[in-house]
């Protein structure tokens, strides 16, 4: 049997060798076409021109992409390429490419190797298989991808990639980056605006990002007696092993040294492309580990997150592993996420959510600080909606995932210094000697209080000493989607503080001071978000209903949390900022709704197929065996055989149940989806499918993990949990 080739095979396997391939501080980086190394490929003009797009986003004529362009190839070639891509992030999530190669041929027989500005810069794509909600008529299938100089080419394997943008030929974009960079710029526009109350040198703010990316690694030969892991990337049945991760052993313990020489060799990959990995651990779950890179510039680090999924993958491939990304790849361990550490910094170099050590720098602290959080209060069905996916609603609230309820932790000292902040009422804190006040007041944050941020791993927006920590994202996520959405709110809500201040500093004939009307501002502020701030379990019945009375949205599925992306305040936040218009939104929608739609009905279908070919046949087999054996024992016992048989008999009777109850269900599953699929509007067949179908999943599983329990272990075919996690 496949089971037991495969368990004995996996015995056998050694660690693959990794060759060491330099030093980090070599390695690192050198596959990147990065500004150095433009620098001494490139003519001064094309250079400056490049590094001015980078900067200041200006356009690049066309024969100096020409000049860039020829660089690039003739840099790519001495790295070992031989074709380049457009490298894209298109909805599906993931990561596209059609490698074209450098090779042009010329009359004579002879061959060139030729790559132009025009095909650096744009390229037409027949992209029509990507989803694209409709934006894009079928038969006008032409979106192009147009170079984004923000995120440098790179050499992997044999290929150029250069990051692009996706978008259709009707200005619409395709992908997750486009919005990205439009929220990125609203955030920097508006941040630098702030920034400038406290230091009017600064020139820009840039949004930085550190995603540590969670993951299982499981064997590939035993994936492969997994077809449910195959297909649908989680096991749709499997019964529980007896040691889950209740002894928490597998927390930071000792790496395994398979595990160990993937890691190592997944370390030197990224390296190599510039994906500054610093950690690795084990995480909680058997077979869960971490990696997380050195945070960057969110553009970038939403590129390379993208770009260390694939490499995570490929890199498994060599050493006999298969890589889970699913949130939830395991029921009663815990599933995987992937924290955005999300902060802003300046041109100048200084972190907006760093307390600083003098009143005026915990001023700006403040304004960051409350900014952030006012504006995750004001549109947190939003926040909650960008991390929404089929895959990541069995993950949330459940084994330290956070709930679907988004709050914010600060910690006991920062509520202290709101509440501070607060009781510093009104006029008497404008009139009086406001340097004392403000000493008091703002200055007052210890230093200490960094890293002292308690660990509530609950908490789906936690402040966490120079950063707030996004933690409700998914692992299979792109992290495109919730930074851009969080970029643009943030964004929203600084335009919006601005306002507030420079209205105060305007009002009537009194000379008000810029920081007493920053801090009149952020008094109000401390005030009005106390609803989203929470401290405690987020598991807990309690909080829900504190929630609910709070106002607080609470949406358990995607196609309820769906549905927030098209309200009215949404379209008015993204169609201000300037982030997607209206059809874009809708058209996003769709695509989001069909994904859903399209993942619940494959998990059906598998889980109907392996429910009635692997496990059915497989009860009756045993269920043949008890019933010869009972035979045997009638023979020779004759009228008293009941009395030796009763274990027998019982379990012959509740196979049976199990395998009418799984035949029933089954059936009553096809049926219902039979129907739903009839269903033309896209919303009602997504909550069908949500209502409907969903709930067969436990009921079918139930059957079949009971009947793992009875049936003896030498006729299973599918691996069970104890064996794909230890
Ligand atoms: P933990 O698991 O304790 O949350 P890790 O060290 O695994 O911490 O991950 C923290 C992540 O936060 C890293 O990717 C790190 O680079 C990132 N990070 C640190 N400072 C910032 C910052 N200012 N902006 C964005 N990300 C940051
Ligand atoms: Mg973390």
């Amino acid at each position: 049997m496949l089971r037991f080739t495969a368990l004995a095979e996996v015995q056998k396997k050694q660690p693959v060798e990794v060759a060491e391939r330099g030093r980090a501080s070599e390695l690192f980086a050198c596959n990147v076409f990065h500004e150095e190394a433009m620098r001494q490929r490139m003519t001064c003009e094309a250079f400056e021109s490049v590094m001015a797009s980078i900067r200041k986003g200006c356009k690049i004529d066309r024969h100096v992409a020409d000049q860039v362009a020829t660089a690039m190839r003739d840099w790519a070639i001495s790295r070992g390429a031989t074709h380049y891509t457009h490298w894209f992030q298109p909805l599906t999530g993931g990561t596209a490419e059609k490698h074209d190669a450098f090779f042009e041929p010329i009359a004579g027989n002879r061959a060139i190797e030729q790559f132009s500005g025009s095909q650096l810069v744009q390229q037409e794509s027949d992209a029509s298989s990507f989803p694209n909600g409709g934006i894009r008529n079928t038969f006008e299938a032409r979106g192009y991808t147009a170079w984004d100089p923000s995120s440098p080419p790179f050499v992997y394997g044999s290929v150029l990639c250069i990051p692009t943008i996706f978008i259709a030929y009707t200005g619409e974009a395709l992908d997750n980056k486009t919005p990205l960079l439009k929220a990125l710029t609203a955030v920097d526009k508006a941040a630098t605006e702030v920034a400038r109350y406290f230091d009017p040198t600064v020139e820009s703010v840039a949004n930085t990002l550190g995603c540590e990316q969670e993951y299982f690694l499981i064997d590939k030969t035993l994936m492969a007696t997994r077809p449910d892991l195959l297909i649908t990337g989680r096991t749709l049945l499997g019964h529980e092993a007896a040691k889950g991760q209740q002894l928490e052993d597998h927390y930071l313990g000792a790496i395994p040294s398979r595990v160990l020489a993937y890691m190592r060799d997944l370390e030197q990959e990224c390296l190599m492309v510039g994906i500054p990995v610093k950690t690795r651990h084990n995480e909680v779950a058997p077979s869960q580990f971490e990696v997380a890179p050195i945070f960057t510039e969110a553009n970038l680090a939403v590129d390379q997150n993208a770009l260390l999924m694939h490499l995570m993958r490929k890199v498994a491939e060599r050493h006999g592993f298969a890589v889970l990304f699913h949130e939830k790849p395991f029921a009663g361990v815990n599933g995987s996420g992937k924290h955005n550490n999300w902060s802003l910094v300046t041109n100048t170099g200084v972190n907006l959510l760093s307390p600083g050590k003098t009143p005026s720098n915990n001023l700006q602290f403040l304004t960051f600080f409350l900014c952030t959080i006012k504006a995750v209060h004001r549109y947190e069905p939003l926040l909650r909606a960008s991390i929404a996916s089929a895959t990541n609603d069995y993950r949330l609230g459940a084994n330290e995932a956070p709930p679907a309820i988004v709050s914010v932790f600060i910690g006991a000292l920062l509520t202290q210094v709101l509440d501070g902040l607060q009781q510093a009422q009104g006029k008497d804190f404008i009139q009086k000697n406001k340097d004392e006040l403000r000493l008091n007041v703002v200055g007052k944050i210890p230093d200490l209080f960094l890293d002292t941020t308690d660990r509530n791993r609950t908490s789906p927006f936690a402040f966490t000493g120079n950063k707030f920590e996004f933690r409700a994202v998914g692992s299979n996520a792109n992290c495109g989607k919730p930074m851009m959405v969080l970029n643009t709110m943030v964004a929203k809500q600084l335009t919006d503080f601005k306002r507030e201040v420079d209205a105060l500093l305007k009002v009537g004939n009194k000379k008000v001071k810029k920081e007493d009307a920053i801090l009149k501002v952020l008094q109000g502020y401390a005030q009005s978000i106390k609803p989203i701030l929470f401290e405690g379990d987020g598991y807990s019945k309690a909080w829900e209903e504190e929630a609910k009375a709070r106002g607080l949205s609470n949406h358990k599925t995607t196609p309820d949390a769906l549905k927030e992306n098209i309200s009215e305040k949404a379209i008015a936040l993204f169609t201000e900022m300037q982030v997607l218009s209206p059809v874009e939104l809708h058209a996003r929608y769709d695509i989001a709704l069909e994904e859903y739609i399209k993942t619940v009905q494959i998990e059906a279908r598998v889980l109907g197929d392996i429910a009635r070919n692997h496990i059915v046949p497989t009860a009756v087999r045993y269920q043949n065996i008890l019933i010869e054996n009972v035979r045997g024992l009638k023979e020779i016992f004759g009228e008293h055989f009941q009395e030796v048989a009763f274990e027998q008999l019982d379990l012959i009777e509740h196979i049976s149940e199990h395998i009418k109850g799984i035949h029933s269900k089954v059936s009553e599953m096809v049926e219902a989806r039979k129907r739903i699929n009839k269903l033309a509007d896209l919303e009602a067949k997504a909550q069908a499918y949500c209502q409907e179908i969903k709930p067969f999943f436990e009921q079918i599983r139930r059957h079949c993990d009971k009947l793992e329990l009875m049936v003896d272990d030498e006729l299973w075919t599918m691996t069970k949990y104890r064996e794909l996690l230890f």
